[in-house]
This record gives C-alpha cells, sequence and structure tokens, in this order.
C-alpha cells in the first residue's frame, strides 16, 4: 500500500487580487495524492477547487507554495507537468463539426504526438464511442460529449487526469456510465483526481476524500474513515405488536416516530450495540419482523464540517 506521491502540493497559497478586493482563494493548501488513488477534492461552491486545477493546468499562477507533479516542480517544469496532467472542464467545449475521430487527432497533433504513437481508437473504445467514432460531435448525446471530453484529456496519455465536476448536471444513468468509465481508467493505473460538490459521487468513487472550505483544506481522510467518524446510527423495526420505547432506556436511545407495529429509533453507535437493542425489544415480549439501518453517508460529515 506503499504507493509514492504522483501530486505533492506545499503551503499553496493564491490570493485574487482586484482593485475592491482581495480574495484568499486557496489558504496554505498542503496535499498528497498516491500514484493509482482516486482522489476527490470536495467543497461547497467558492471553496477554491477551480482555482486549484487552474494552477496545475497552468492558466491561473499561483501566489506562493510549491506543486510538484510526476517529479516534476511546477515553477521549474511547467511543460512536463502540463505533460503529466489531463484536464477534463466541465463545460463542453466541442467543435460541433468534427467527429470524435477526427477532435481526437487534432488534439494528438496539439501535443505533437506522431502518428504512429498515437492511440486514438483505443481511447474511443475506453470511454464507449467507438461506434460513434466518425459521426459529428454535435449528433452526439450530452453524456457522449462528456465522454468526449474525458477522451480529449487522455490522448497524451497522462499518468493523472482531473475531472472537474464530472457529471454536474448529468442524469443518473449518464452518471453511472461515466463513473463505469472512470473507474476503468483507474483500474489501467490511471491516478484520477476529481472535484465535485456532489457528494455521493464522492462516497461512490474516492478511495480518499479532501474537503475545502474557503479556501482552507478542513478534512483529509479515506472515505471509510470519514464515514467512520459519523456516530449516529438510524434503525427502523418492524415486530409483531406495537412496543413502548422511552428516549434514553438504553443510553443515547432516541425515539424518533412511531407508527402500526413499527418504530424508528436512533443510538450512538460507541454507546449501545445491535445486539443490546434486540434483546431489549425481545424483553418486550415483541418478535422482530424486520431490521433496516442507515449509518449515516458522507453528507452527514460534509455538513458538519462546512456549516460554520
Ligand atoms: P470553486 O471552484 O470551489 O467554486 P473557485 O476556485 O472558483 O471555487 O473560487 C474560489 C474563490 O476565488 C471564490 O471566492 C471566487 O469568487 C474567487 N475567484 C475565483 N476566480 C477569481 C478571479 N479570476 N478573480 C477574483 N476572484 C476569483
Amino acid at each position: 500500500m506503499n504507493k509514492k506521491n504522483i501530486l505533492s502540493v506545499k503551503n499553496l497559497e493564491k490570493i485574487y487580487t482586484t482593485k475592491e478586493s482581495n480574495t484568499h482563494a486557496l489558504n496554505n493548501l498542503n496535499l498528497d495524492v498516491k500514484e493509482g488513488e482516486i482522489f476527490g477534492l470536495l467543497g461547497p461552491n467558492g471553496a477554491g477547487k477551480t482555482t486549484f486545477i487552474n494552477i496545475l493546468g497552468g492558466t491561473v499562477i499561483k501566489t506562493s507554495g510549491t506543486v510538484n507533479v510526476w517529479g516534476f516542480n511546477l515553477d521549474k517544469n511547467p511543460r512536463q507537468v502540463r505533460a503529466s496532467i489531463g484536464i477534463v472542464p466541465q463545460e463542453v467545449n466541442l467543435d460541433p463539426f468534427f467527429s470524435p475521430k477526427k477532435l481526437l487527432e487534432l488534439q494528438a497533433g496539439l501535443y505533437g504526438i506522431p502518428k504512429k504513437d498515437r492511440i486514438t481508437d483505443t481511447i474511443l473504445k475506453l470511454v464507449s464511442l467507438d461506434h460513434k467514432a466518425n459521426s459529428y460531435a454535435r449528433s452526439l448525446s450530452g453524456g457522449m460529449k462528456r465522454r468526449l471530453l474525458v477522451a480529449k484529456a487522455l490522448v497524451h496519455q497522462p499518468p493523472i487526469v482531473f475531472l472537474d465536476e464530472p457529471t454536474a448536471g448529468v442524469d443518473v444513468e449518464l452518471r453511472k456510465k461515466l463513473w463505469e468509465n472512470v473507474k476503468l481508467l483507474n483500474n489501467r493505473g490511471v491516478t484520477i483526481i476529481l472535484t465535485t460538490h456532489y457528494i455521493e459521487e464522492a462516497e461512490k468513487m474516492c478511495d480518499r476524500v479532501g474537503i475545502l472550505n474557503k479556501g482552507n483544506l478542513i478534512a483529509l481522510d479515506t472515505t471509510k474513515n470519514l464515514l467512520e467518524k459519523i456516530q449516529t446510527k438510524k434503525v427502523k423495526i418492524k415486530t409483531d405488536k406495537n412496543i413502548e420505547i422511552v428516549d434514553n432506556e438504553l443510553s443515547s436511545l432516541k425515539l424518533i416516530s412511531k407508527s402500526e407495529n413499527s418504530i424508528n429509533i436512533s443510538y450512538e453507535k460507541s454507546k449501545i450495540s445491535m445486539e443490546q437493542l434486540i434483546q431489549l425489544i425481545k424483553k418486550k415480549n415483541a418478535i422482530i419482523k424486520d431490521i433496516s439501518t442507515d449509518d449515516g453517508d458522507l453528507e452527514d460529515v460534509f455538513l458538519r464540517l462546512t456549516k460554520n
């Protein structure tokens, strides 16, 4: 598991200076991303996510700090840094009169990749657009256009791919398809960094998550560890008859709601075990018909951390 860092960010600062004000978009950011992982950079609007991506892509100049990508220093080797990353932008910016194949060939030309080294067909297959290789881009569906953007970011075979809000405004079906494509890419060894304010996306996709808020990194951990920080468990129990539960009958136990032969309760995982809860119900001479549990999700962590 001791993989090397493919991206290393130290004391990164970005201050936008305008006539009216100074905006501290990134504040002393420290962050490492390991080779082969899917890393999620989460944060509400204005957190600094786009600024971060644009610094790496070379369109925004950092105020201070050090950035190393794939062993290259951003100040000393900006071209190599750019060659090491592929950025999938948020907005669709495709020439509607070119086919996917043509677009990828043009992009490869921009990177100076000789014809014999191009992997256009492989990339088209990877993003499931091989059957559309020669159709006009304008005839592609929204989801296909998004996948074509991913393909465009891959022509120079970068070891790191950034996806900026990959599924913003994309419906559930297409979102799943995009996630599958990204996982596929990751299985081939590409390190993925995605920004999102869509928390379910991070929970489904990311090995580790950093949460940015107003330019500050307020959490950095594995998705699993972040989820374990949520201590409140919610349980719905159906029984063969009505039972009474009072608050704190067991330590931290709370009745949320009650209906015919069914109760909704919550408790702290560290204070009660599921076994104790079942014993309590049995003592009331009720037979348990069904139990469903809800452990909370990354949204709960996110809201708690970004609330103030
Ligand atoms: P996010 O992508 O997380 O929504 P951004 O990186 O776009 O966040 O913005 C971070 C902060 O920097 C915001 O307060 C935003 O208003 C400010 N900002 C972004 N770009 C500029 C700019 N070109 N000039 C001035 N302020 C900017």
